[in-house]
């Protein structure tokens, strides 16, 4: 079943993030899924306030994932797969501009509207 898998560039990430954490994926709706509150996710996750991060399909949660994160993840997941390589650059951009929460991937994410015109 791992076989199956769409690979994405930024899945590494998430893995190096997820194993660093002392995690074991679980393989879910097409994505890989680590659940960890220790190593890196502490750091990078918990200390600053975030539930969950999402690397290509790669989603590293300090917890089990709520039906609605794991929705809100998922979306991030498209949005891997349309801005491809374009993602992190893109995101990190936005992200500059806008804060978190007026970040227009997050609200996205969130709404489910298309924002971004890119389909
Ligand atoms: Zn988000």
């Amino acid at each position: 079943m791992l076989g199956t898998a769409v690979r994405h560039h930024a899945d590494a990430i998430g893995h190096v993030l997820g194993l660093l954490s002392f995690a074991r994926p679980r393989f879910r709706d097409g994505c890989f899924l680590y659940v960890s509150d220790a190593g890196l996710a502490h750091w990078v996750l918990t200390r600053r306030g975030f539930g969950a991060i999402t690397f290509g399909h790669v989603i590293v949660s300090t917890a089990e994932p709520s039906p609605a994160i794991w929705r809100h993840e998922l979306r991030h997941v498209r949005q891997y797969e349309r801005l491809g390589l374009a993602f992190l650059p893109v995101y990190l951009r936005l992200l500059r501009h806008h804060g978190y929460w007026g970040h227009p991937l997050e609200r996205e994410a969130e709404e489910r509207l298309s924002v971004t015109g890119i389909d």
